[in-house]
């Protein structure tokens, strides 16, 4: 078995070999400009990029021309919740989100508070999980926008998408959602869950990095979003640039991979995901992080008392694997979605975050488990509590 073992899918995954395979030919021979349609070249390049936009598309049950391909979901929420305030302004300048949201959510809305915006951070309970009536009451004549993740990155918890959608048209509501760790993994269904405008990326999902897709309705209601970048009006306006080809190419096979292998995938990797957690959880005083009835199915996040987290991740050589912390500009942060279910800044850096693909083995799992023994153990008798 090679080492380390990788189980950090939540921070991105190995490219799928089928998906390189469909991407090579546009890094080489087809090499064409999707804009240019005056020969052959950017015909073919067009051409690929049409297939792979209804790829997505079927992935996700939307039409193909509600996709817009970006870089990324980074790109996806900045144009989203910035292109929202922009179009939308006169209708009013509160927008709604949750402290656990990714730092592309939050620090977007950040930016738009600088500009004047209104932003409420709604708390989650200890299962990570908002609550409805308080997303009610935060609403006010002046709400324009709730943005609210699929899932999280960090604990894998699902939030109650169609029943926060409900709400959001009932006081007509734009409802926007950064998908990228559900997208492929679950199923995501537009016309059910009824969301308005979705961010998903390719690496997530065992696609290309630097691409990515935003989903926008066009129908009941059409949305409307100002483009955050100017220049030749690709993609119907509303992401101008050159598009990435081969990347495009890359996503669209990743979606069709994941749209055709999820159920037997998510079936194997729930069975190793429960076995890991079942087994880690069987060492004294560790705990699991978050709801387990509405998680992600090959993620889990574990906390384990009286262990020091630096320690933790130095004694995991062999496995790559995330902690719960965050290093910013300055210093090491315990992570703000743990903090926000109620933990520790102790245990919030004393928790390893676990995340699954279609590629991890048994054997690798296995090894995991061992591995966590030996060092948690060791841990604590170095440093008897
Ligand atoms: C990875 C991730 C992002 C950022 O995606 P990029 O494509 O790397 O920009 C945003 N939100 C969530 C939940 C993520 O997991």
């Amino acid at each position: 078995m090679k080492l380390p073992i990788y189980l950090d899918n939540n921070a991105t995954t190995p490219l799928d070999p089928r998906v390189l395979e469909a991407m090579m030919p546009y890094l080489t021979e087809h090499f064409g400009n999707a804009a240019s349609r005056d020969h052959a070249f950017g015909w073919a390049a067009k051409e690929a990029v049409d297939f792979a936009r209804e790829q997505v598309a079927a992935l996700i049950n939307s039409n193909p021309k509600e996709i817009i391909f970006t870089s990324g979901a980074t790109e996806s929420i900045n144009l989203a919740i910035k292109g929202v305030f922009e179009m939308y302004a006169s209708k009013g300048n509160h927008l709604i989100t949750v402290n656990t949201e990714h730092k592309a959510v939050l620090d977007t809305c950040q930016h738009l508070e600088k500009m004047g915006v209104r932003v409420t951070y709604l708390e989650v309970n200890q299962a990570g999980l908002i609550d409805l009536n308080s997303l009610e009451a935060a609403i006010t004549p002046e709400t324009i926008l709730l943005s609210v993740m699929y899932a999280n990155n960090e604990t894998g918890v699902i939030q109650p998408i169609r029943e926060i959608s409900a709400i959001a048209r009932k006081y007509g509501i734009l409802f926007m959602t950064d998908a990228t760790q559900a997208v492929g993994k679950i199923p995501v269904d537009v016309e059910t869950d009824l969301m308005d405008l979705m961010a998903f990326s390719g690496h997530k999902m065992y696609g290309p990095k630097g691409v990515g897709a935003l989903y926008v309705r066009r129908k009941d209601p059409r949305v409307k979003i100002s483009a955050q970048m100017d220049g030749g009006g690709h993609e119907r306006g509303m992401r101008s640039g050159t598009l990435n080809v081969p990347g495009i190419v890359g996503l669209g096979k990743a979606c069709e991979l994941c749209r055709l292998e999820m159920a037997s995938d998510t079936k194997r990797m729930k069975k190793l995901r429960d076995y890991l957690e079942a087994e880690l959880l069987q060492i004294e005083e560790s705990q699991r992080n978050g709801s387990k009835e509405h998680c992600l199915p090959h993620v889990t996040n574990i906390a384990f008392k009286y262990v020091e987290g630096e320690a933790l991740m130095l004694g995991l050589k062999d496995l790559a694997v995330s902690s719960g912390s965050a290093c910013t500009s300055a210093s090491i942060e315990p992570s703000y979605v743990l903090k926000a279910l109620g933990l520790s800044d102790d245990l919030a850096y004393a928790s390893l975050r676990f995340g699954l693909s279609r590629f991890t083995t048994a054997e690798q799992i296995e090894y995991a488990i061992s591995h966590v023994r030996e060092v948690v153990g060791k841990q604590r008798q170095m440093s008897p509590q």
